[in-house]
């Protein structure tokens, strides 16, 4: 694929109930780290090809190399990544991000997110002077922004200047020193997620979760964190790059792309249902946009989510889409669901 945005599908291993319900059976074969051929209800075979796909023996380690390690490198060099996981609830897309949980995991099982931090903060190494890593955290839940790191903050609005590009207006950002640090912040902002969702009796699998690194790495007032950058082997240009950089890093756990029963659903649940449809829709139609090169208009303005990623998907920056899928027949017409429809490579 020719644009910087990779598309991945991932296969969870079959659940408990799933292999109660069905045994072994899957709704996709093997056919290599690039294609399946997916059994649809009619049982016909279509296959499937994506820039990667992660079948259910696959390590969270293979999924970080794939993913993330190229976003971490460039946000160093000044280019913004992003990282998404898409799919229905229950698909693995937190799983993916966070782990099992983000504080008390084990090293196999640890998510993107803690090994974007751990990683981030070698490349950069330990002489802090030469620069910065700001962490904030959002949700987005019926088209509103919600700081999750002041939860008193529940409508931040979304602005853009020369200087800092696209940025969330009022959001609070925490300076970050190292890993435990992050992990710590991070872990606050998912405590007061489950907090704000109490109390407004809310699931989390109907708001976005959205992380975001700014890393500033360089000093304009000290010429020697070129040589310091050499050292740390992570700045790719240093004749072009005589300035300090600015990357972010964003991170996104999205709501469930399931379908919600058009028949029953009212009030809440359905404005949550179409605000969350509506925001796919617009995400799939920025990525279908950025990969089928149709790039002189990209409708980032159609959703909150599309003009937060607005300068992490397109221009010059890099994102990945997880696409995360449970491998259970059952779930199969959720799995074809597609909000990103020219993404695949479907060979008749
Ligand atoms: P989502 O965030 O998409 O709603 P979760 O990430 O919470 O889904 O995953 C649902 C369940 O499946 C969780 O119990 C999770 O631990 C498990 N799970 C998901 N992906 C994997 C995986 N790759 N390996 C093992 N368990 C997984
Ligand atoms: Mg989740």
């Amino acid at each position: 694929m020719s644009s910087n945005v990779s598309v991945c599908v991932r296969f969870r291993p079959l659940s408990h109930k799933e292999r109660k319900a069905n045994g072994d059976k899957v709704c996709f074969k093997r056919l290599d780290s690039e294609s399946f051929v997916f059994k649809d209800e009619r049982e016909e075979d279509v296959i499937f090809s994506f820039d990667k796909v992660f079948y259910e023996d696959v390590q969270q380690s293979d999924v970080y190399n794939f993913l993330a390690v190229p976003i971490v490198s460039d946000a160093i060099n000044g280019i913004n990544g992003t990282i998404i996981t898409y799919g229905q609830t229950g698909a693995g897309k937190t799983y993916s991000m966070e782990g099992p949980s983000i504080l008390h995991c084990n090293e196999q099982k640890t998510g993107l997110v803690q090994r974007v931090v751990d990683e981030l903060f070698v490349c950069l190494g330990s002489s802090a002077s030469m620069w910065t890593v700001k962490l904030s955290m959002v949700e987005i839940y019926l088209e509103k922004v919600r700081d999750l790191l002041d939860l008193s903050k529940d409508n931040l609005q979304i602005k853009e200047s020369k200087t800092q590009g696209i940025y969330i207006s009022g959001a609070t950002e925490i300076s970050i020193l190292n890993s435990s640090e992050a992990l710590e912040n991070l872990s606050q902002g998912i405590a007061n997620r489950a907090v704000g969702e109490t109390q407004m009796n809310l699931a989390s699998s109907r708001s976005h979760c959205i992380y975001i690194f700014s890393v500033q790495f360089g000093s304009t007032s000290d010429e020697s964190w070129i040589s310091y950058a050499v050292n740390q082997d992570c700045l790719k240009q240093v004749s072009i790059l005589a300035k300090a950089t600015t990357g972010k890093i964003i991170l996104v756990d999205l709501a469930g792309s399931e379908k919600v029963e058009k028949t029953g659903a009212e009030g809440r649940v359905l404005d949550e249902a179409k605000t969350i449809n509506k925001s796919l829709s617009a995400l799939g139609n920025v990525i279908n946009a950025l990969t089928t090169g149709k790039q002189n208009h990209v409708p980032y303005r159609d959703s909150k989510l599309t003009r937060i990623l607005q300068d992490s998907l397109g221009g010059n920056s890099r994102a990945a889409l997880l696409c995360c899928c449970s491998p259970s027949p059952s779930n199969a017409p959720e799995s074809l669901t597609k909000h990103i429809k020219a993404s695949p490579k479907i060979i008749p």
